[in-house]
């Protein structure tokens, strides 16, 4: 770790352990391309409660584009009956998450992910 002398991308928390946050596979398995060391121009690096929060705001980002895309008869990961339980559940676990943290998100507000759960609550998946 070579981040000592940076801040939170999120926060601006400096003198703090840092990690550089590892994008790995989205919230439905896919790779994100731009994590490849090589190809990752503008690496950022979270503080660990932002970095919990980033992770939270991923899943949020990866579910919304997910339910524009049902929402817009186009095919979605939430056309499948498990993936769209599991993405509610998903929004659920986030709104307790926020609502329980100490520090407010400033990536990420619940009354957000409330939003969205309401939507994909009023959806029916295409049989
Ligand atoms: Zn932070």
């Amino acid at each position: 770790m070579d981040s000592a002398s940076g801040s939170c991308s999120a926060c601006g928390a400096t003198g703090i352990a840092l990690m550089k946050l590892s994008l790995g596979k989205d919230f439905f398995g896919r790779t994100y391309d731009r994590l490849s060391p090589s190809t990752d121009q503008n690496p950022q690096w979270y503080c660990e409660s932002c970095s919990v929060q980033k992770n939270l705001q991923r899943d949020f980002r990866d579910i919304t584009a997910e339910i524009d895309k049902l929402g817009a008869g186009q095919g979605s990961h939430l056309s499948a009956p498990d993936e769209f339980q599991r993405a509610g559940l998903r929004l659920r676990e986030i709104i307790a998450l926020l609502d329980a943290a100490e520090k407010r998100s400033s990536l990420l507000a619940s009354d957000e992910v409330k939003r969205l759960l309401e939507r994909l609550n009023i959806m029916t998946i295409p049989v």
